[in-house]
């Protein structure tokens, strides 16, 4: 089929495509039987593999009974259910919390910017109407979110159309720690940024602050330097400023346990998740909220602003339940952490010494090749290369589907411009 005539309007938009048409466990088919190994999940969504049967049945049978009741009139058994499932194993302090169901990952992260809003207009600080995101990350592609992005190329097209967003540094220890700086002394650093970045709004004017908690498609699986989350949450505390978890990506047990955070030992004020959580099998995503929140909320004007026609999608969230507790039927989070760690012997293995890469680095099952032109310098290949389209073309070519992303861009303290090398993310069923 040729994509110049196709009326689907695909992300590239003068080449063919192959046609899906199956999928099993980590393969994907097209018509001719041709198969290729998805090792990314797409980016990083189908944490199941494809076409797992318990979900498969878990769907059917919702369909089969009803797919859609409008929120506005009913609720429903899954999204009841998938709620005070997500909630038991959120920190403690989303008990009394509530979720809110959306449909991916940008919206969810939208949903997040105004619940935030709301939050505080609820308790009478109209005032905290300003956000802090980091430099390099990735939100998702809408305005509100896009605002929050921190990719200068992504954001350049919509830059009228994008609030103000004050920014803290990334926290990025492979490229932007000192010489010779300890972890724990560049993750104070890093830290410190976000108290610049409150105090560049003013105090008492921060409504949240967002983060991906392992940084994704931006930065490529890029954990925080061990320390910088619980400094960010102090950080936060004393602001007053919420503090919103992007667990989009990292979520949902791809780092070895259902949040990201937990590893960090902080809890977020809002959590949002998406690509795991309906693991390709439905369009879903979620923002938890906290018991502090969600408290407020209910005290307050008992009505959430900012309402969609699909949240809690029955059928989408019957897709998730399953997806959830095919992960704890099958015991799947106890299997990540060593998975992880051979999946990383084994890049190591293969691609430690290649001139062209510069780093191997991730958590759980997800994981980040990133190619340079030179290693001893770590520079990358010019971005006018497009060397992430060719590696994804070359890899389907042969039969590997592997989630490219540009380098992370940013401006070094003296004004010029920098950027990391492109990189491959795998993150397998
Ligand atoms: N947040 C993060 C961390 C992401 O990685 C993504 C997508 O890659 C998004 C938000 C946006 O999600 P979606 O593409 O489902 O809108």
């Amino acid at each position: 089929m040729n994509a110049s005539l196709s009326p689907v309007m695909h992300r590239v938009l003068d080449a063919s495509l192959p046609l899906a048409e199956a999928g099993e466990g980590v393969w994907i088919a097209d018509a001719s039987g041709r198969r290729w190994l998805d090792a990314s999940g797409g980016a990083a969504v189908s944490c199941l593999g494809h076409n797992h049967p318990r979900v498969l049945e878990a769907i059917r049978d919702q369909a089969g009974r009803l797919a859609y009741a409008h929120s506005g009139f009913f609720a429903n058994a899954p999204s009841e259910a998938l709620a005070e499932k997500l909630l038991a194993r959120a920190p403690e302090t989303f008990r009394g919390g509530a979720v809110l169901f959306l449909g991916s990952g940008s919206e969810a992260m939208e949903a997040a910017i105004k619940l935030a809003r709301q939050y505080w207009l609820e308790v009478g600080e109209p005032g905290r109407d300003r956000f802090v995101a980091r430099d390099m990350a990735y939100h998702g592609n809408t305005l509100g979110a896009l605002a929050l992005g921190g990719h200068p190329s992504r954001r350049a097209p919509y830059a009228p159309l994008l609030m103000d967003v004050a920014r803290a540094p990334a926290a990025f220890a492979h490229r932007l720690a000192r010489a010779g700086e300890t972890e724990t002394a560049y993750a104070a650093r890093a830290a410190a940024g976000l108290q610049a970045a409150l105090d560049a709004n003013g105090p008492g004017r921060t409504a949240a602050f967002a983060a991906e908690t392992v940084s994704g498609a931006s930065l490529g699986a890029a954990p925080a330097p061990a320390g910088y989350f619980a400094r960010i949450r102090e950080i936060c505390d004393a602001d007053g400023a919420l503090f919103i978890a992007d667990e989009v990506m990292c979520g949902m047990g791809r780092c070895g346990t259902y949040f990201a955070f937990e590893q960090e030992g902080v809890a977020p004020d809002l959590i949002v998740i998406a690509k795991g959580l309906g693991a390709g099998f439905m369009p879903v995503s979620a923002v938890l909220v906290s018991g502090r929140v969600a408290g407020a909320m209910r005290a307050g004007s008992a009505r959430l602003a900012n309402g969609h026609t699909y949240m809690s999608h029955a059928l989408a969230c019957a897709g998730a339940l399953a997806v959830l507790e095919t992960i704890e039927a099958e015991d799947l989070l106890a299997r990540v952490t060593p998975l992880g760690a051979h999946l990383d012997a084994a890049l190591r293995d293969l691609l430690g010494e290649d001139r062209n890469v510069g780093d191997i680095r991730g958590r759980g099952l997800f994981r980040a090749v990133e190619l340079v032109a030179d290693r001893d310098t770590g520079a990358p290949f010019p971005a006018s290369d497009g060397l992430a389209d060719r590696v994804r073309a070359e890899g389907m070519a042969g039969g590997l589907i592997c989630y490219p992303s540009p380098g992370a861009e940013w401006i070094e303290p003296d004004g010029t411009p920098a950027r990391c090398g492109d990189h491959l993310l795998l993150a397998p069923a």
